[in-house]
């Protein structure tokens, strides 16, 4: 285990996505779980904080921090081992989502949860934010893939928890049977990960993708409603919304003209399995013509060359907007990103909801693109400077109001951490947090791990 003070590698896990610069006290690196302990107990007996990271891609501050060690496990990157047979991997937390599919890919499963940045994004970090990404609305979060985890807990002990499998169960509040959620999306406040149980699947067969532009946002959104109720008898693995903007660079990144009379895009994945890929792709089309898609525009993506092209193409709106909102840090500005979802049938209401209040704040108007089939968009705003931050806050603070109303989400995928940590209120009463403060405090009684996120 390396433990440093050294300015230049504190400096070096400073920043993470959101924009924020945190200096940690000093950095430790992780090859063991006895490291861990170690770091535990060294943190235990001179009253300082641990903040576990993985890569870093956090977008809400979680994985940096001002105050005692942060500890990195991109030392702890192993594939453990898998059973094939059940369909388990055991890995440890430093590794990251892209590395164990590609560790997988010989035995024809893989991990489902995506998020945009998993070529970057460690299962440890997956975990604590409980990440999701376009395929979760096939495949559901992370949760839902976490069979087991190891943790280290605030008094240097070492625990395992795994599911409860039986289909019945009275015993105690739910809080407790199923100690692994006290672990997922807990951004690294109630422990830390050393080792996951993770529960893999079947990679699909014949996955096609289809981009398909519309005339404008409410026929593509009026078709991601149809196509999530079945009337195309098919399932989507996933269900991806550009706005014009977003389209744009999405345009650009493929670099021909392409779909210029569009005023948006959806873009969606099937497999295809071993049924005829004309009559699914027929079935698609039929549905999007309903809504006035513009056919002629049609993109299908077939063949795992494609597919990385078509998940490019996606990935290029986040990269871009990540480069736009940098190049405005000098002078105080950033990238702004919600993360706020809504039933799926309402997302057209909570978007025109949204461009009221960004209009009524004078706010700048964002690039709007994500997982409509969750009812989940990314409005991705740019602040040019510290007063634009405020008027951007406070145009999405009016939308989670109406989101709230709509039953919906302050965060559907990034978590609180420490810059959406205000925004906690909103969404659960007090009751509701004073239970989260009594499992924080049962499981760290000292606030050891990860201060300011989350609580
Ligand atoms: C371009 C871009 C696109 C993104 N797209 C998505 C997306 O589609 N979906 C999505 O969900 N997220 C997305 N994110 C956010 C982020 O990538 C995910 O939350 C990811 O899971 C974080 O992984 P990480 O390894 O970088 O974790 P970090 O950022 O290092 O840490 C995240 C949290 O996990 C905790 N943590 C890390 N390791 C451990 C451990 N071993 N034990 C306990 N706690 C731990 C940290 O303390 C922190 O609270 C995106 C980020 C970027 C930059």
């Amino acid at each position: 285990m390396v433990i440093t003070h050294d300015p230049d590698v504190r400096r070096a896990h400073s920043r993470d996505a959101s924009g924020l610069e945190l200096v940690p006290e000093a950095v430790a690196r992780a090859m063991t779980t006895s490291d861990v302990i170690e770091v535990v107990q060294l943190a235990s007996g001179n009253g300082l904080t641990v903040t576990p990271a993985g890569s870093q891609t956090s977008m809400t501050g979680a994985s940096i921090t001002d105050s005692g060690i942060l500890l990195s496990f991109s030392g702890m990157n192993r594939l453990i081992d898998v059973d094939a047979t059940n369909a388990i991997a055991r890995v440890e937390p430093g590794i990251t989502i892209g590395q164990l599919n590609r560790d997988l890919a010989e035995t024809g499963l893989m991990f489902a949860p995506d998020p945009t940045s998993e070529q970057d994004a460690t299962i440890g970090g997956a975990i604590a934010c409980n990440a999701s990404g376009a395929r979760s609305l096939y495949y559901g979060a992370t949760r839902r893939h976490v069979n087991g985890v190891r943790v280290v807990h605030s008094d240097a002990t070492t625990a395992d928890y795994r599911r409860f499998h039986g289909e019945k169960n009275t015993v105690g509040y739910a809080a407790a049977q199923d100690p692994v959620d006290w672990f997922v999306g807990s951004e690294g406040t109630t422990g830390i990960v050393v080792e996951a149980q993770l529960r893999l699947v079947r990679a699909p067969l014949n996955i096609i993708g289809l981009a398909i532009p519309f005339l404008d946002e409410a026929s593509a959104l009026d078709f991601v409603v149809a196509a999530r109720e079945g009337r195309s008898s098919r399932l989507a693995r996933c269900l991806e919304f550009f706005d014009a903007s977003a389209m744009q660079i999405a345009a650009g990144y493929i670099g021909a003209p392409w779909a210029n009379l569009a005023g948006s895009l959806i873009y969606l994945e099937d497999d295809a399995g071993s049924s005829p890929v004309e009559r699914i792709l027929s079935g698609w089309l039929e549905l999007a013509e309903d809504f006035g898609a513009l056919s002629d525009d049609i993109r299908v993506f077939e063949g795992a060359q494609s597919l990385r092209e078509a998940r490019a193409m996606r990935h290029s709106v986040p990269a871009t907007m990540n480069e736009r909102g940098s190049a405005r840090m000098k002078n105080g500005g950033r990238k702004v990103s919600t993360d706020w979802a809504v039933p799926y049938n309402r997302l057209r209401e909570a978007l025109a909801a949204s461009k009221e209040a960004i209009e009524r704040h004078g706010a700048p108007a964002p690039v709007t693109y994500g997982h409509a089939g969750n009812g989940h968009p990314h409005q991705n705003f740019i602040a040019e400077n510290p007063a634009d931050l405020r008027i951007i806050n406070a145009a999405i603070e009016d939308t989670l109001a109406h989101v709230i109303k709509m039953g919906g989400t302050v965060s559907a995928e990034h978590g609180l951490g420490k810059l959406k940590r205000p925004w906690l209120d909103l969404q659960l009463s007090q009751r509701q947090i004073a239970v989260m403060r009594a499992i924080k405090n049962t499981l760290d009684p000292s606030g050891m791990f990860a201060p300011g996120n989350v609580l």
